[in-house]
């Protein structure tokens, strides 16, 4: 049988600038792919219209190239390939969720906000009561006809519970009474951020999704839908967190409050970019033997998913340091 070709995306929401655990969120994408001679795809997922941050793609886009990180393909723009932008291909994901709809696995919701936000107060947990999965036909053709705006909502499993195993965190198991019927497509058009990363992420091939820890709790929700699609679930990959070491000696989640943490901050307070990329590989995953100086070159060669741990990694600007001196 042929190898199926590893295929990974860096998937950044421009909500906000790049900083050292969007990168190594990146460079890990990128060196699952290129370990096992595979293609790395850059995607902006901007369909959160509200949150954008002008500017931001941008800096997604130099700081890949500037770390040498660069993907595999895209849409041609003339010479040079782009990444894939979502709210470009806005109009392609509605069709999907219209067939959910008529395989019964689907709805269009019609309640107000008004109702929404009463029914959030009222009902304990808060969350959506399901009001119009079992609406009649003729009061759903009544609503079109009248126009009211409308969302598409997931028909989410009301009893039991979906499990997965994740490379790096092992078994992760979600009840299902914590998933709520989850909109696929908002009264704007456009899809919600979970439905176009599945859509997009089973298009374009994905085999291996790499993303920080904050997503293990909500990815059953978009295992539902692969399987509501009847398609292959990726292989998981969450990282851990990134810690900063506090003054006290404790250590949090790294924030700016340990110091820089921008990509382009740490550049401008003068460390080198291969000794940036150099120490973040390191951060949350251990080669096999004890080198510590890699190139990026090194690194495609040396990397494996199974060196990944999933205890926190503590960002240490001394060690940083360290590594720049080595350059
Ligand atoms: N767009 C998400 C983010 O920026 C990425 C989630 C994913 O990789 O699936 O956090
Ligand atoms: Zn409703």
């Amino acid at each position: 049988m042929p190898e199926l070709t590893v295929r990974t995306r860096y998937a950044p929401s421009p909500t906000g600038f790049m900083h050292v655990g969007n990168l190594r969120t990146a460079l890990y994408e990128y060196l699952v792919a290129k370990s096992q001679n595979g293609k790395f795809i850059l995607r902006i997922e901007d369909t959160d219209r509200e949150r954008l941050v002008d500017g931001a793609v941008d800096v997604i886009y130099n700081t890949l190239k500037l770390a040498g990180l660069q993907h595999d393909e895209g849409p041609d723009l003339g010479g040079d390939f782009g990444p894939y932008v979502q709210s470009e291909r806005k109009d392609m994901y509605l069709p999907y969720a219209e067939q959910l709809i008529k395989e019964g696995k689907a709805y269009r919701c019609f309640c107000s906000k008004e109702r929404l936000e009463k029914i959030q107060n009222e009902t304990v947990g808060g969350g959506y009561d399901r009001h119009c999965r079992d609406l009649p036909q003729e009061e759903i053709d009544r609503l079109l006809a009248e126009g009211v705006p409308y969302v598409i909502r997931q028909k989410m499993p009301i009893e039991g519970s979906t499990s997965f195993t994740d490379a790096v965190f092992g078994e992760i198991t979600v009840e299902n009474t914590e998933l709520q019927d989850q909109i696929l497509i908002k009264t704007d058009g456009y899809p919600t951020y979970n439905f176009a990363n599945v859509i997009d992420d089973h298009t374009m091939g994905i085999t291996h999704v790499v993303r920080g820890c904050e997503y293990l709790s909500s990815t059953p929700k978009y295992n539902l839908l692969y399987e509501a699609f009847g398609w292959e679930i990726p292989t998981y990959i969450h990282l851990p967190l990134i810690m900063g070491k506090d003054a006290d000696g404790n250590v949090s989640k790294l924030s700016k409050r340990h110091g820089a943490t921008g990509f382009y901050d740490l550049i401008d307070e003068g460390y080198l970019p291969e000794a940036i990329i150099n120490y973040i590989a390191l951060l949350g995953w251990c080669p096999k033997d004890n080198q510590e100086i890699f190139t990026l070159k090194e690194l495609e060669k040396a990397f494996d998913i199974s060196g990944i741990s999933k205890s926190p990694a503590v960002f240490d600007y001394d060690k940083l340091s360290w590594f720049n001196g080595e350059y």
